[in-house]
């Protein structure tokens, strides 16, 4: 599995709120055993690695058995946190969010140069649809794939993809208008 993450960040939240919507998400994960404080924190990796109950936040029969018939289940290797203004984005396959309307996607140059004013401005651009005309904030129009700004984000690295009911979850603990990306580097 090469390198990835999964980055879960706030919207709206400003520089302090950030910080502390994403400390307390650490908190809840720690509580609740799925991460546990790593021996020895990692720039890359984190500070955070599997906790006892990380098996909570999968759907153990989606993950393949390969990787399980050793009996060693390494579901992420580390979460870890950033801080500060920001752009959360997919890397390799970068794309651009499909219009919340009518689904017609938004060409890659345009979602990344929309991307490139929300960084640069610290205001997030109202985007238009080239097929409908719907007009909206760019964090209104959710994708995977694509990257949106913010101020403080906790990242799943080199995980499987956690299971649906979880990630709801976990967004659903990140304020009003939370969102979550997946990175290939
Ligand atoms: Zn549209």
């Amino acid at each position: 599995m090469s390198d990835n993450w999964i980055e879960f960040f706030s919207l709206d939240a400003d520089e302090q709120g950030a910080a502390q919507l994403i400390d307390a998400q650490v908190q809840w994960l720690l509580d609740r055993e799925i991460i546990a404080h790593a021996a020895s924190p990692d720039e890359f990796l984190g500070a955070y690695r599997e906790g006892p109950r990380r098996v909570d936040a999968f759907d153990m029969a989606a993950i393949p058995d390969s990787i399980t018939a050793d009996g060693k289940q390494t579901l992420f290797d580390g979460v870890r946190v950033e801080k500060g203004w920001q752009v959360s984005h997919n890397i390799d396959g970068f794309e651009g969010p499909p219009c919340p309307i009518c689904g017609s996607w938004m060409a890659t140059d345009v979602a990344g140069d929309a991307l490139r004013r929300w960084y640069v401005s610290q205001v997030e651009p109202e985007v238009e649809c080239a097929n409908c005309g719907h007009a909206d904030l760019l964090g209104n129009w959710p994708h995977k794939f694509a990257g949106y700004a913010n101020y403080a984000s906790l990242l799943f690295v080199n995980s499987w993809p956690l299971s649906p009911q979880f990630e709801r979850e976990l967004l659903g603990r990140i304020g009003n208008r939370p969102g979550v990306v997946y990175v290939r580097l």
